[in-house]
C-alpha cells in the first residue's frame, strides 16, 4: 500500500496531456499558434507562442526558495489552485470526505463542495486560542476521509499547528488519508515547515504561496510540494501551460537573490509591526482579546465589532469581519507603520467618544 492507492482510481493511470513539441530555431507549424507577434506586447518574450507546459526554470528557482527538490514541486496559480488539485486528485464525489478545522480558510469547503465532497468540521476552541488539536481531528476521521487539511498558521485565527501535532496526524492516518499542510503564512511564523516530515511520511503534502510574505499576490504563483511519486499524478491533472509567460518572467525577476534579500526586511518589519499592533490593541477599552498570531494578521474580539468595522470604514480603512462562527471578532491585516497608526488612531478616538 502506498499513497498512490489513495488517488482516485480513474486517475491512477491518467496520462498527462501530450503537448506539441517546443524547440528553438525551428519552424513551428505544430501548435496552431499565430506566427505573428502583437505590436502592443512590450518587453519580455513575445506572446504568440505557448509557454512551457511546466515552467522548468521557475520550478528550479521556486524549489530553491521553498527549500525542497525541484522533483517535489508543482508550480501552481497561487495555493488556491493547489487546494483545488488536491480535492480533484484524491476525492471521489459523494463518497469521500475531507476533515477541516473551522474557523479556517473558507476555500477548503468551497473546493470540496465543487468536487461533491463532504467537508467534515472539527471546530477549534476559542478558549484554547484556536489551537490545533490532533486527537480531536483524528476522532473525526473515518475510512472515507481522504484529506485532512491543516492550515498552519491558521487563517483567520493566527496560530500554527506544531510539527509534533502534524506528525501525529500523518502517522495515525498513514495509508488512509493525505495530510495537506497549508503554509501560506509560514514566513511570519518562525516555526519549521512540515516539509521536514516528507521523508518520513508519503501521505504529506505542503502548500506554499508567494502571495503573502513575498508580496506577489498579483502574480498568482504558489506551489504544491509532495513526494516525487505523487507529483506525477498532479502533473497529469493540472492544465497544461498553466503558468503564463509574463507571470513566469515576472516571478523569476522578483525572486533573484538581490530582490529577495532586499525584500526580506519587509517580512521582519511586518512581524515587528504585528507585535506592536497587538500590544497597542490590547490596551484599548473596546478590545476584549487579541488572539496570538504567527501570521501577518490579528484576530481581535471587540466589545462591539460591527460598530468598530463601521468606524473603520468611515475612516477609509477596510477590515475583515470573518462571519457568524467568529461573531464579535474582526481580522486585521498588519499594514505599514503609518497604516497601523491610522487604525489605532481611529480606534482610540472611538474609545474617547465612548467614554
Ligand atoms: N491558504 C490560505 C490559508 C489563505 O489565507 C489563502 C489566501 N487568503 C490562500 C491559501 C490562497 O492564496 P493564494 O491563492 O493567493 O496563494
Amino acid at each position: 500500500m502506498s499513497v498512490l492507492d489513495l488517488v482516485r482510481p480513474e486517475l491512477r493511470r491518467l496520462e498527462p496531456y501530450r503537448a506539441a513539441e517546443q524547440a528553438a530555431d525551428v519552424t513551428r507549424l505544430n501548435a496552431n499558434e499565430s506566427p505573428y507577434t502583437r505590436g502592443s506586447a512590450t518587453g519580455g518574450t513575445p506572446l504568440n507562442r505557448y509557454p512551457e507546459v511546466r515552467p522548468r526554470r521557475l520550478t528550479r528557482v521556486l524549489a530553491g526558495h521553498f527549500g525542497c527538490e525541484p522533483q517535489q514541486l508543482l508550480v501552481t496559480r497561487g495555493s488556491s489552485e493547489a487546494i483545488d488539485l488536491v480535492m480533484r486528485v484524491f476525492c471521489r464525489a459523494a463518497v469521500d470526505n475531507i476533515v477541516i478545522t473551522p474557523p479556517t480558510f473558507s476555500m477548503y469547503e468551497h473546493y470540496a463542495t465543487l468536487q461533491g465532497v463532504e467537508a467534515r468540521q472539527v471546530p477549534l476552541a476559542a478558549d484554547d486560542d484556536f489551537r490545533f488539536d490532533a486527537k480531536r481531528v483524528l476522532a473525526a476521521c473515518d475510512d472515507s476521509s481522504k484529506l485532512v487539511i491543516i492550515c498552519s498558521p491558521n487563517n483567520p485565527t493566527g496560530l500554527s499547528a506544531g510539527v509534533d501535532e502534524i506528525r501525529a496526524v500523518a502517522d495515525a492516518r498513514r495509508e488512509r488519508s493525505v495530510v495537506v499542510v497549508d503554509e501560506a503564512y509560514i514566513e511570519f511564523a518562525g516555526t519549521p515547515s512540515a516539509y521536514e516530515l516528507l521523508d518520513e511520511f508519503d501521505n504529506l503534502i505542503v502548500l506554499r504561496t508567494l502571495s503573502k510574505a513575498q508580496g506577489l499576490a498579483g502574480a498568482r504563483c504558489g506551489g504544491l510540494i509532495a513526494r516525487c511519486e505523487l507529483l506525477d499524478r498532479f502533473d497529469a491533472v493540472q492544465a497544461p501551460y498553466s503558468m503564463p509567460t509574463p507571470v513566469v518572467e515576472c516571478v523569476l525577476r522578483e525572486l533573484d537573490d538581490a530582490s529577495t534579500s532586499r525584500y526580506s526586511g519587509n517580512i521582519r518589519a511586518l512581524i515587528d509591526e504585528r507585535d506592536r499592533l497587538a500590544a497597542a490593541l490590547a490596551d484599548l477599552a473596546c478590545v476584549v482579546r487579541v488572539f496570538p498570531s504567527d501570521a501577518n494578521f490579528l484576530l481581535v474580539r471587540f466589545t462591539d465589532a460591527p460598530a468598530i468595522a463601521c468606524a473603520c470604514r468611515a475612516a477609509g480603512i477596510l477590515v475583515r469581519e470573518p462571519g457568524a462562527e467568529l461573531e464579535g471578532c474582526i481580522r486585521i491585516t498588519v499594514g505599514t507603520p503609518e497604516e497601523n497608526d491610522h487604525l489605532l488612531g481611529v480606534l482610540t478616538a472611538r474609545r474617547e467618544a465612548c467614554a
